[in-house]
């Protein structure tokens, strides 16, 4: 490659005046003419704990006498130990630097969060581009969209437009570096003159959103002060500038903690759907979200196996810009910056995948925590070893600090912008190949699916309707039947949804639509290996693959228009049935009409002509008027008939809820609420410790939900106590409020308490058991279905190990063995796909045989057959169980999965070879309550009876609906859903897990069944 005199002679130039240590270090070294703020620059040096995590690009910053530094403006330099910023001060930054650029930034804000604090971005990039913001916008709308831009139009953009490269951070509240950085980044981004910053000016649209998470940055602001003040007022030594202390995080944003960044696919938190609207408006080129998490830093690849519906220009594109930025910081001499050997690439939940979903790159990186002044950092030779991912892997020991933090962030990404800058074409003519390549799978490509169909009139109708606009609000495009229509053997009515598989964004349905395959000889998982979303929901999706379809009359669903399934109330009289078919609403029609008397059938009946399952709900001398309008409002179906049915029934009563947190996990718990708020189930809120001072609890609830994450009677010491950097034996015996103040106004939020400290404790839990023994239902899911069993309160249910088991966040079939159970009152076929993850195994009899542990266990863990890496994982796929549940003699997902060169294990066929596992790195750790296994003087009530509602097959071959299983043996006939009665109560427990994030939508009805009927889950007895 060969450079021009010119750009030869400004090199030299620069050189010289950095006095750059190689040449190398030039092309970013800071202009001849441009002076440097040396006050900023002095501090940068003061506080860098080691001269190693240092380019030319961040050992100084430039003077500008119109934009104020960091330093200037908020008092601190970036990366200054010690000091955090709320989220509004860093907004407030931001905002200064667009103002005062020159035109060469523009900010404006994106949308609120739940607690209504502003979500913002910053554009940055030369005056003329700013000016003309909304027609590079234009452009990038242009090369998304094959059916509206010619080939030769094409072309022409990829000269004229500029791509968009949105940076984020923020999302994982305690990785609080790059809120920091990315202040300076802007600063310098906008003011820097060197050819580097400038050919980034000049050719990307840098958009940065720095805080992603915002209610969690406040708290986690507020957190870290709170414990600096309290390790000053107790004289507990500091603790190693790594924050911590007395009070541990107890939340982020309102609902989850780091599953924030798992809400690409659902899309329930505000924040990703703030998100997703920008990005659908912007189309950025690339997404790339910030965060901390590894040594020192991780430019994201993943070990694979990658997501199967990924363009596979994608995949070279991660690798591309992954090793770009290894190799710019490696040529400078600096250690620690690898690629490949974390995080997989399969799952597409996470936040930076609705680049992926909308055929956009999206990365990330894992760098050194930053938080909050220097430490040493040592890490063991698994993360020293010089590896072919890792050239210059990180030290045995280093001094790390809030600048470095700062330092090898903001270089790296410099350097990703740079070469995006300089290969803009290549980037943007990927991204035009990839949006036609997505539409010609739908037009001209053999074999893959032309459209898939939602039946509007299916089973449940209403979870199918609001399936259609959480994909609409993703930018999936909706049509409608106008006319009814055969294509193949699928049979299309008037007002059936359609999904034309001719629109760019197909990539989302093949990604969300397909079948998952992870054979266990891959590493080990990073998150879920299946989330099938007809499954996870329980609806229908045909796939038709007759390209004709795309020609039948239909007409374009509105984008911005929620639909609803067709409802209200049809016929006379003065009794009205409405229909169970499991959809969620159902239960929002129960909370909703709390004066209204209703009860519900015990068994299916025909009533006016119709037939009902068990489960639907009477309502005699309903008022028609008040009635008709909330079942149209929820979708769902009302018939009247002028005389009550026969049929056997009982009320629904409404129950008081009571819901019980830990405070030392309230990650997976939270997603049990989005769940109950957005249904509109009401319920009083409190932490575990509470419950023995509640006093009697069955006077104050007939309810209670103890969500997975709860620790159950906890250590003697009290289970509250977490965090990193304990306060210390001399303070263990205070207490540690966590309470909204003046001082700390984000903390007390969701819930407050004077002390976070303990679980249940044994009062705890007797005061528990009796609620349930005085006619309480107790509702737990996961973790918290195994408590009462491992203390022997649970006669009938067991807890077996199982620990040969492999079964890391899959779609599994659930067999209803007790169809007249009111858990299960609007399911009409004998299976549900549930999503089972590690455990719990729950024996609760039903010929299921103990388990003798290590007879099943064998060979998992090792390397088996040979001792060569296994580089073709992949090449030995499980053999999933086919899902046909209304008999149509093809099993769902083959035609999607094939579509995506998806080499779906059919049933029927003999069972490949399979592979050697992997070395299997990391494991998923099943997050057990504590011991202890007793309580003194509770023991279980003689009255008590089991009840198994749901049961996983008797074959193992039956199991696997999509993700991975192996060892599916140690899980025959073990229960998944059991209905314990202890004295006059109920136990209500799901070994699979009803509320997995806003995703498995199609077993949220079986949570809100134990609601409706808490004192009549007898029935059907
Ligand atoms: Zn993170």
């Amino acid at each position: 490659m060969s450079r021009s005199k010119r750009s030869m002679r400004r090199w030299s130039m620069a050189l010289v005046a950095a006095g750059a240590f190689s040449p190398i270090a030039a092309a970013g070294a800071q202009a001849a003419s441009q002076k440097i703020d040396q006050e900023y620059t002095r501090q940068i040096k003061q506080y860098l704990s080691d001269p190693r995590i240092s380019t030319e690009l961040v050992d100084h910053l430039p003077a500008s006498s119109t934009v104020p530094t960091p330093l200037k403006f908020l008092g601190h330099i970036v990366g200054a130990p010690g000091v955090l910023d709320h989220a509004e001060d860093i907004h407030r930054y931001l905002q200064a630097v667009a103002k005062a650029s020159g035109g060469r930034a523009k900010f404006w804000t994106i949308g609120k969060t739940e607690e209504g604090r502003d979500m913002v971005l910053l554009a940055i990039a030369d005056e003329k581009t700013i000016a003309n913001l909304d027609r590079y916008k234009g452009y990038l709308n242009q090369l998304t969209d094959p059916r509206k831009t010619t080939e030769a139009q094409a072309r022409q953009l990829i000269h004229t437009a500029k791509p968009i490269y949105w940076i984020t951070s923020g999302m994982h509240s305690p990785e609080s570096g790059g809120p920091e950085m990315l202040m300076e980044l802007a600063y310098r981004l906008v003011v820097e003159e060197t050819p580097l910053i400038q050919n980034i000016r000049n050719n990307v649209i840098t958009f940065i959103t720095p805080v992603i998470e915002v209610d969690g940055r406040d708290r986690f602001v507020d957190n870290h002060n709170f414990n600096e003040q309290w390790n000053k007022e107790h004289n507990v030594a500091a603790t190693g500038g790594r924050g911590g202390g007395a009070l541990p995080l107890m939340y982020w944003g309102k609902y989850v903690q780091h599953d924030n960044n798992r809400d690409g696919m659902g899309q329930f938190l505000d924040l990703t759907k703030n998100t997703t609207k920008t990005f659908l408006e912007w189309t950025p080129t690339i997404l790339h979200d910030l965060h901390e998490a590894q040594t020192y830093l991780y430019a994201s690849t993943g070990t694979g196996p990658y997501n199967d519906a990924l363009d596979p220009i994608v995949v070279d594109e991660w690798w591309y810009l992954a090793k770009n930025d290894v190799m710019e910081m490696t040529k400078r001499g600096v250690p620690g910056v690898w690629t490949y050997g974390f995080y997989d690439g399969w799952v597409p939940n996470y936040m930076f995948f609705i680049a992926h979903t909308h055929n956009a790159i999206g990365r990330f990186y894992e760098v050194q925590s930053y938080c909050c002044g220097p430490y040493v950092v040592k890490p063991g030779n698994t993360t020293t070893s010089k590896e072919w991912f890792r050239p210059n892997p990180p030290l045995d020991s280093i001094m790390w600090s809030p600048r470095a933090n700062t330092n090898i962030q903001e270089s790296a990404i410099l350097f990703a912008l740079n070469r995006v800058a300089k290969d803009k074409e290549m980037f943007l003519e990927n991204y035009w190949l990839k949006n036609k390549r997505a539409v010609e799978k739908g037009t001209t490509k053999p074999g893959t699916v032309a459209a898939w169909v939602i039946p509007a009139s299916q089973h449940a109708r209403e979870n199918a309707a609001e399936a259609v606009n959480e994909l609409k609000l993703q930018g999936l495009e909706f049509q409608t039947a106008t006319a009814p229509f055969k294509v193949g053997n699928v049979q299309v009515n008037a007002g059936d949804y359609i999904v034309r598989g001719d629109q760019p964004y197909r990539t989302l349905a093949d990604m969300y639509f397909s079948l998952q395959n992870y054979p266990p000889a891959n590493p080990s998982p990073y998150d879920d290996t299946g989330w099938t979303f007809p499954l996870m929901r329980n609806i229908t999706v045909l796939e038709v693959t007759d390209k004709s379809i795309l020609k039948q009359a239909m007409t374009p669903v509105p984008q911005q228009k929620d639909v609803v399934a067709a409802g209200g109330i049809t016929g006379t009289g003065s009794t009205v049935v409405v229909e169970n078919n499991s959809d969620n609403t159902v239960v929002s029609l129960r909370f909703r009409n709390p004066a209204m008397k209703m009860a519900a059938a015990e068994e299916s009946f025909t009533a006016g002509g119709h037939t009902f399952g068990a489960g639907a709900i009477i309502i005699a001398n309903a008022s028609r008027a008040q009635l008709d309008a909330s079942l149209k409002k929820l979708g769902l179906t009302g018939y009247a008939v002028s005389e009550s049915p026969t049929v056997k029934t009982h009320d629904l009563d409404i129950p008081r809820i009571g819901y019980i947190h830990s405070w030392t996990r309230t990650q997976d718990e939270g997603w049990v609420r989005a769940a109950l708020d957005t249904y509109g189930v009401p319920y009083q809120y409190f932490g575990e410790n509470a419950v023995a001072k509640l006093g009697d609890l069955r006077s104050k609830f007939d309810v209670i939900i103890y969500p997975h994450g709860g620790s159950g009677v906890g250590g003697a010491a009290g289970g509250g106590r977490g965090g990193r950097g304990g306060a210390g034996a001399q303070t263990a015996n205070l207490p540690v409020p966590y309470k909204s103040t003046k001082e700390f106004p984000s903390l007390g939020y969701p819930d407050s308490t004077d002390d976070v400290r303990g679980a249940l404790g044994e009062e705890g839990m007797k005061s528990l058991y009796a609620f349930v023994q005085q006619g309480g239902t107790l509702i737990t899911e996961g973790g918290t279905s195994q408590i009462l069993p491992e203390m022997k309160l649970t006669p009938g249910v067991t807890v077996e190990p199982a620990s040969g088991l492999f079964a890391r966040g899959t779609i599994v079939r659930g067999e209803i063995t007790d169809p007249k159970s009111p858990l299960v009152y609007g399911y009409d076929k004998p299976d549900v796909p549930v999503y089972f993850s590690v455990g719990p195994v729950l024996n609760a009899g039903a010929g299921a045989q103990p388990v003798a542990e290590n007879a099943a266990a064998g060979g998992r863990g090792g390397r088996a057959g040979s001792v060569a890496q296994n580089t073709t994982p992949m090449a030995n796929l499980l053999k999933l169980s086919p899902w046909d549940p209304d008999h149509t003699g093809t099993a769902y997902g083959v035609a999607t999965s094939i579509g995506n060169d998806f080499n779906v294990a059919q049933a029927g066929e003999p069972e490949g070879g399979r592979g050697g596992r992997g070395g299997f790195g990391g494991g998923f750790a099943f997050a057990q309550a504590g011991p202890p296994a007793a309580v003194p003087g509770l023991t279980a009530d003689p009255n008590s009876s089991t009840r198994v509602v749901m049961q996983f097959p008797e074959k193992a071959a039956d199991m696997l609906l999509s993700g991975t299983l192996e060892h599916g043996e140690l899980l025959s006939k073990r229960a998944q859903l059991v209905d314990e009665k202890i004295g006059q109560g109920h136990v209500v427990m799901f070994a699979f897990r009803p509320y997995w994030r806003w995703q498995s939508q199609g077993t949220y009805a079986i949570g809100f069944n134990a609601i409706m009927n808490w004192n009549d889950l007898d029935a059907g007895k």
